[in-house]
């Protein structure tokens, strides 16, 4: 629904594209001046980079910088790093961080999961110790994608272990490059080393890098997971029909689309008129579009301060997508597909887009805890039984 706030911002939107766009700008200064001129997260307070904008009143500008083929807005959506940093950073922490995250010029990671805590991350024991005005921290982080390019991580650590397990965890920006953080490669089956395994002995962070509240931090969490499930259950942002190689450099939300590229697959290798492909395919697309719906409603309920389950549902739903996408590839290139490496591009692409769907599939918490989540958040089932759920950390037993 049309609002006077939203004619005046697509008005403003409009005068500000018509002054300063142009194909030929150059990107940094584009990026730069979208940031700084408050369109690069329309739904965000407009003392934080954003325009104060309800949601279909953002969806309304992002459609004219769309049609202007103008890059820019959306980062209010797609920013985990930001988007967790304005929900629950100090002011401080917001004024040093907020434009450089935008800008993509600061190198992040999660540091979440621990070899004895992945799906149940409330089970973490990395700790930081109060050292004055400092916190010292001990453990060790695994699956860490980034974590050697990496300036600062997104750090879950226990600091009371009295407390029941998701009550004693406080949320750090933890700065990377220190001594007693030691990175270590971990090498996935597709062949990329993207992710890590982080030892950290006596490093330390700021206690002025705090994020939320002391012993609060399983709710910062929460916030920051939403982001991420949204993000990975948005393959449309990828937008057109980018060949699949192009899912090797993907990172969240740059994903091609697979109902688009395997229909050219399926005309390349004379299979366009087979029923069964065409059926498949078709199951593919209208899969996406629903998961497009989805993701717009995970959006409007997160703007309404919401948490994960919706977004629960996104990222489950684009797991199974990019599974049956693979599965699709391999049947439309046949006996084709038992080749692999540079020599063969479209069974290497096949390939990768098979074991890649894993990524969707256990990263950002796994299908199994998102229909746990989907199961008793969205559905109503009774929960899962917890009996360390009101037990000390410390008396409760590990392996
Ligand atoms: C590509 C990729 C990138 C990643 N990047 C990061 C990162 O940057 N930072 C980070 O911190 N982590 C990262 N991870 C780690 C990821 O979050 C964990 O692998 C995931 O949460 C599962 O934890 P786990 O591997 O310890 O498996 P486990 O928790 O040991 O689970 C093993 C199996 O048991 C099932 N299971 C466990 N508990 C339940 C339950 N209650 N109900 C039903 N089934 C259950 C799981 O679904 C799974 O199939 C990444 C993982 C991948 C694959």
């Amino acid at each position: 629904m049309s609002t006077s706030g939203t004619s005046s911002a697509v008005a403003d939107a409009t005068a500000f594209l018509a002054a300063n766009w142009s194909k030929d700008v150059d990107p940094q200064t584009w990026r730069e001046l979208v940031i700084d001129e408050r369109w690069s997260a329309l739904r965000w307070p407009s003392a934080w980079f954003g325009r104060d904008l309800a949601d279909d009143e953002a969806k309304e500008v992002e459609a004219v910088f769309a049609a202007a083929g103008a890059p820019g807005p959306g980062q209010d959506i797609t920013n985990l790093w930001a988007g967790t940093m304005l929900a629950f950073g100090s002011d401080e922490l917001k004024a040093q961080f907020m434009r450089p995250l935008l800008l993509d010029e600061v190198a992040m990671c999660l540091l979440y999961s621990e070899p004895g805590a992945g799906s149940d991350l409330a089970g973490i024991r990395t700790t930081a110790v109060r050292d004055g005005e400092e916190w010292v921290v001990n453990g060790q982080k695994v699956w860490t994608s980034g974590a050697r390019d990496a300036d600062y991580g997104m750090l879950i650590a226990r600091t009371d272990w009295d407390q029941p397990k998701h009550r004693g965890i406080t949320f750090f920006w933890f700065p990377m490059r220190q001594p007693g953080v030691e990175v270590r490669p971990l090498r996935q089956a597709t062949g990329d080393a993207r992710f890590n395994e982080v030892f950290i002995t006596d490093a330390r962070v700021p206690e002025t890098h705090r994020v939320g509240e002391l012993n609060k931090g399983w709710w910062v969490l929460q916030t920051a997971l939403a982001y991420e499930r949204m993000a990975m259950g948005g393959v449309r942002r990828g937008g057109g029909g980018r060949a699949p190689s192009g899912a090797t450099a993907a990172a969240h939300g740059t994903i091609p689309v697979p109902d688009v590229w395997l229909t050219k697959l399926a005309r390349d290798m004379g299979k366009a008129d087979d029923p069964v492909v065409r059926q498949r395919l078709m199951t593919l697309h209208c899969h996406r579009v629903v998961n497009d719906l989805n993701g717009e409603r995970a959006k409007a309920v997160a703007k309404a301060g919401g948490s994960s389950p919706l977004a629960s549902l996104g990222k489950l739903s684009m797991a199974m997508l990019l599974h049956e996408a693979g599965r699709l590839q391999g049947h439309l290139l046949g006996m084709e597909a038992g080749l692999d490496g540079d020599a063969f591009p479209r069974s290497r692409d096949h390939n990768y887009s098979q074991l890649n769907a894993y990524f969707f599939s256990i990263g950002g918490g796994t299908d199994q805890i998102q229909r746990n989540i989907i199961g008793e958040r969205l559905l109503g089932l009774p929960k899962e039984p917890e009996v360390d759920r009101d037990v000390a950390f410390r008396n409760v037993a590990k392996s």
